[in-house]
C-alpha cells in the first residue's frame, strides 16, 4: 500500500511539473534525530527519490537533488542565517518564524521550499551552462 502511494505521488509530481527539486539524503544527520529518522525511513525517502529520478527520465522532465545545507535556517528575503549573530537556530517545533534581520514573517516549510527551488534552478543552470553564461 505504501509503495503504491509513493508510486502515485511520484508520478503526479513528475507528470505535472517540468522541474522537481528535492533535498539530497543526509542519513547520518537525520539519524541523529530519532523521531525524524524514524519518519524518514518509514516513508522510504530513498525509494521515493529513486522513483522521481526514473520517472523524470521517462517523461523527459528534470529531477534535481540539492544540498540541504541551511535551506531551513536562511531567510529567503534577506539571506540572514538563523544561528548566526547570537540568534538561536530554528528547531523542528518552529513552524513559523520572524527574521530578526528584516522582520519578514515566514512559514518554515514554504521558506525552505523556495530555497530548495532556487538551489535546484541554479544547479540546473550550471549543468546546462557550466561557465555561468546563461542569460547573457
Ligand atoms: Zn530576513
Amino acid at each position: 500500500q505504501r509503495h503504491n502511494f509513493l508510486q502515485q505521488i511520484s508520478t503526479a509530481l513528475i507528470k505535472n511539473h517540468d522541474l522537481v527539486v528535492a533535498e539530497e539524503l543526509r542519513s547520518k544527520n537525520l539519524l541523529k534525530n530519532h523521531a525524524l529518522a524514524l519518519s524518514i525511513s518509514d516513508v522510504g525517502w530513498r525509494i521515493f527519490l529513486g522513483m522521481l529520478a526514473y520517472k523524470a527520465k521517462l517523461y523527459g522532465h528534470q529531477f534535481i537533488t540539492i544540498n540541504p545545507r541551511n535551506t531551513t535556517q536562511t531567510c529567503r528575503d534577506c539571506g540572514f542565517v538563523m544561528g548566526t549573530n547570537g540568534t538561536d537556530k530554528l528547531t523542528l517545533d518552529d513552524r513559523n518564524w520572524t527574521c530578526p534581520n528584516c522582520s519578514i514573517h515566514h512559514i518554515r516549510d514554504w521558506n525552505a521550499a523556495k530555497h530548495i527551488l532556487d538551489k535546484g534552478i541554479a544547479k540546473l543552470a550550471s549543468l546546462i551552462c557550466p561557465y555561468g553564461n546563461l542569460g547573457t
